[in-house]
């Protein structure tokens, strides 16, 4: 059995003890004044998480659903759109767009490297987009992406809806979508919110309420329009995860004792010793020091290693479960999720055990 603080995958995450009873708790009618309390209670202090002052609408989906209920709300079938990919969960959401008929144009960098502003500038300088999708975290990678500079740049050239799936940065980065002029910020309960997988959260502001209309062709479940007049009664448009609702509750008790900012930086000083010590051992982050992401750390073991080997040994031997790399990365990557409930004797903890089986060999 996995030791309960061994669990260092990028999602799902941990769940505090207080997360855990929350989610245990009886069922009630999601029509109740009682539930509509807690709708309102939580989908209003997700507002500073997403960096907005609009809405943060809570669709019972995973991750997958949140970027598909951006897609369709923002985009038409034939419309083109950028999508800009440093990686696996970056060409996740070009595929969902095309699978709604956009006609996407694809700027991928090469796994490991981030997305730059430059790029950008030059691809919208030339042919119009309805819609540019940008990664914040690519947690495939351990990367990242410059998204402020990133949207900046979108801004000066285009009037696209900028769509960004912040899914493994929301709650442990700040996430600004006013400050950054973007339009829909996805996220989940999974990772650094602490919670069961279960919700789907969608920040949108107006513009693409303007833009998304009455209800309409391609979409129905996951209609903008009626989910946001449904928030503004503090209920969801159908029967939402109730359990997960409480817990994610929970979970944000938890955030506001600590505060946002310190678990911004609690993040960013964890995933510095995580980095730092598995670069003493040998197994060297992939991402370039400035673009590294304060939730997931990608190493390559030093040759002679095996990934999956050793991802085995490390959970039999020493109750730490983490992630192995993605695609061509499978055999020589792993990646270690320190997102959410996460503390540095955790951190030591995976040191420890890497520094036993890499360096002691
Ligand atoms: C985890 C993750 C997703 C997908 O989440 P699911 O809940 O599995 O659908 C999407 N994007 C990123 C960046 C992720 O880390």
């Amino acid at each position: 059995m996995i030791a309960e603080r061994g669990l260092r995958l990028s999602g799902p995450t941990p769940l505090p003890d207080a997360v855990r009873r929350a989610a245990s708790r009886q069922m009630i009618s999601h029509r109740s004044p009682g539930f509509r309390e807690v709708v309102r209670d939580v989908t209003y202090r997700l507002k500073p998480v997403f960096g907005t002052g609009s809405w943060v609408l809570p669709f019972t989906a995973s991750g997958t659903g949140g970027l598909e209920a951006a897609i369709v709300n923002a985009v038409d079938p034939g419309d083109p759109v950028l999508s800009l990919s440093a990686g696996f969960f970056g060409e996740r959401f070009a595929e969902v767009a095309r699978h709604h008929g956009a006609a996407v144009h694809s700027l991928n960098v090469p796994w490991g490297e981030a997305l730059e502003p430059e790029m950008v500038r030059e691809q919208l300088s030339r042919r119009r987009f309805a819609a540019v999708l940008v990664t914040h975290n690519e947690t495939s990678t351990g990367v990242l992406n410059p998204v402020a500079e990133i949207c900046r740049a979108i801004r000066a050239e285009s009037d696209a809806l900028v769509l960004i799936d912040a899914v493994s940065s929301a709650a442990a980065v700040p996430v600004e979508l006013e400050r950054w002029g973007a339009d829909a910020a996805v996220g989940v309960t999974q990772k650094a919110l602490m919670a069961p997988p279960g919700l789907a959260l969608l920040a949108v502001g107006e513009r693409l309420l303007r833009r998304s209309g009455s209800p309409g062709r391609g979409r129905f479940y996951f209609d903008l329009g009626r989910m946001v007049a449904a928030v503004e009664e503090g209920t969801t448009t159908y029967t939402p995860a109730i359990s997960i609702v409480f817990a994610l509750q929970a979970a944000l008790d938890l955030i506001d004792e600590e505060g946002l900012e310190a678990v911004f930086g609690r993040h960013a000083c964890l995933a510095d010793l995580c980095r730092s010590g598995l670069a003493e051992i040998g197994c060297e982050p992939i991402a370039s020091p400035s673009r590294r992401s304060p939730t997931v750390t990608a190493v390559r073991l030093p040759r002679g290693h095996s990934a999956p080997e050793l991802r085995w040994v490390l959970e039999r031997d020493h109750g730490l479960l983490v992630a192995q790399g993605r695609g061509k990365w499978k055999e020589t990557v792993l990646r270690i999720g320190h997102m959410g409930y996460v503390d540095e004797e955790a951190i030591r903890h995976v040191i420890a055990s890497f520094a036993a089986e890499v360096a002691g060999g």
